[in-house]
């Protein structure tokens, strides 16, 4: 007897972490993970267990973003890497110009690499 109930515990712990992700999917525009019943959007695009096979998007992205169908959400998703794309090389191109800056008032005052270079 208590192996059988063993048994329907496992089967049952399974089923339940089975539907997890059903129950409490991830919005693909935040990333938080919510209640069902917050998500305007949720679609499954592959058979695949788990939060990989869906896509979701909840209903306070939606209202904020104007987020419709999941064309929207692709759209929304990549404006956003291309503004992360576009801050990340205004950082680069920032640094290097520091760096130029930099250079320039070392030769300016008469400090260069050559002295610290000397030291080593
Ligand atoms: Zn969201």
């Amino acid at each position: 007897m208590p192996i059988e109930l063993f048994f329907l515990v496992v089967l049952l712990l399974l089923t339940a972490i089975a539907f997890v992700p059903e129950v409490f999917p991830v919005c693909s525009c935040c990333g938080k993970k919510k209640f069902i019943m917050f998500f305007k959007i949720n679609k499954a695009i592959k058979i695949h267990p788990g939060y990989s096979g869906s896509k979701s998007v909840c209903r306070k992205c939606c209202r904020l973003y104007g987020i419709e169908t999941l064309q929207d959400l692709q759209k929304v998703l990549n404006i956003r890497r291309k503004i992360e794309l576009n801050l990340i090389r205004r950082k680069i191109e920032l640094n290097l110009d520091m760096t130029k800056d930099s250079m320039l008032s070392q030769s300016r005052t008469g400090k260069n690499h050559s002295r610290s270079s000397r030291k080593i």
